[in-house]
């Protein structure tokens, strides 16, 4: 917490924006498991309360309140809107406080503070911080976000982890989704690379594991490109944590010889997942698909036409491993339709194999399950 005295004495001199670390959200009562068919629409994640945060700590300026009052739940436009705005209002007070870092770098290395040098700059950590409970953390990852000076956040960071954020560290919101504006993305790659040249240590938390679907390879990039040395802690990915938490086993003997973690997105120009799924529709092989709600339909159907068969069963976990977790069992022709009356929103995971049916909370009969597992 080398910066933390320095990060204090700039709040006082811009007095008039403070940002704070969030005290924690009330935790919504815990929801049956099973098939819970009316969605509920708090979430544990950050993506909507960022806004309502902002203001409770205020963050924002006494006429910027006015303008951004906090999105109705599950609007996507309107969401959409307020990560923009969080960055967009925290972008010039970041820039300042950069500022202030520097000459005051800048002033210890005049006073050989530095063993008469230059001061190094700071570290950079990569942090994944699981599917959401806080217990997934691992303790690396606890130690690093409260020794952190700044830490960069997305929507998949859950609320619960915030808590462990210093009271004096300061939280910025840089959700992405699609449609993200690029030049934003570019500021935040400049903002951890000013940041860690003005010595501070900083803390991009991602959630799950930053290096799975997280897009941390391209960040971490980034930063060693300039000579900024990164650091990547590992989180419990989702497919690990929701599948620990419903009792799958990912792999298992006799049953699953290989898992595959596969994109339901993919990169303008990049390779189609469902021209994967010729490849993916083994009947002795797991699929977690991440990111695939729209794409699922298409997928299920394809896979079926390259030979898995539709009784294969599959799960779709909604906000998995949080007190809001929801979810639905199908075997692979009906998950989409399942998927559908129950309105799952993202973010949802789907898990597709044989070993869906060792799930305790697979609804079928124990007569199914032997012979799914026994088919092999
Ligand atoms: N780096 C993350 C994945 C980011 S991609 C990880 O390792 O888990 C985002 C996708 O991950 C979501 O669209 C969803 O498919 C999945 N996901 C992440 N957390 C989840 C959660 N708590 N519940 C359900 N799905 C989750």
């Amino acid at each position: 917490m080398a910066l933390v005295s320095r990060l204090q004495s700039l709040s006082s001199t811009l007095s008039s924006t403070h940002f704070r670390k969030p005290s924690s959200f009330n935790p919504q009562p815990i929801c049956s498991l099973h098939f819970n068919s009316s969605p509920s629409y708090t979430s544990p994640f950050t993506e909507k309360h960022s806004i309502e945060r902002y203001q409770r700590d205020q963050w924002l300026y006494s006429n910027q309140l006015n303008r951004t009052l906090p999105p109705p739940p599950d609007s996507d436009a309107d969401s959409d809107f307020a990560r923009q705005n969080d960055i967009a209002l925290q972008l010039p007070e970041l820039r300042k406080l950069v500022e202030v870092l520097r000459e005051k770098r800048e002033k210890r290395e005049r006073e050989g503070g530095c063993g008469g040098g230059k001061c190094g700059p700071g570290n950079v950590f990569l942090v994944g911080t699981g599917p959401g409970d806080s217990e997934l953390l691992t303790l690396k990852a606890v130690r690093i976000i409260q020794s952190a000076d700044l830490l960069l956040y997305d929507r998949l960071v859950s609320n619960d982890v915030l808590d462990f954020v210093a009271s004096d560290a300061r939280l910025v919101y840089v959700g992405k989704t699609a449609g993200y504006h690029s030049r934003t993305q570019e500021e935040i790659h400049e903002l951890l690379l000013s940041f860690a040249e003005a010595g501070a240590t900083v803390v991009r938390l991602k959630g799950g594991d930053p290096l799975v679907f997280g897009r941390g390879g391209e960040e971490m990039d980034f930063l060693q490109q300039q000579g900024i040395q990164v650091q990547v802690i590992p989180g419990i990915t989702a497919a690990s944590g929701i599948a620990a938490e419903l009792g799958i086993p990912l792999t298992h003997r006799g049953v699953a010889n290989s898992v595959r973690f596969l994109t339901g997105h993919s990169r303008k120009g990049g390779t189609d997942p469902l021209f994967v799924a010729e490849n993916a529709a083994d009947p002795d092989s797991t699929l977690v698909v991440y990111m695939g709600l729209s794409t699922l339909p298409s997928l299920a159907q394809k896979l079926v036409h390259h030979g898995l068969p539709p009784t294969t069963p599959a799960v779709a976990v909604e906000r998995g491993t949080t007190p809001q977790q929801r979810m639905v069992f199908a075997e692979l022709k009906d998950l989409a339709n399942e998927i559908t009356s129950a309105e799952l929103i993202s973010p949802t995971l789907i898990v597709i194999g044989k070993v869906v049916a060792l799930s305790p909370l697979w609804p079928h009969t124990s007569n199914e399950v032997s012979s799914l597992v026994g088919a092999i």
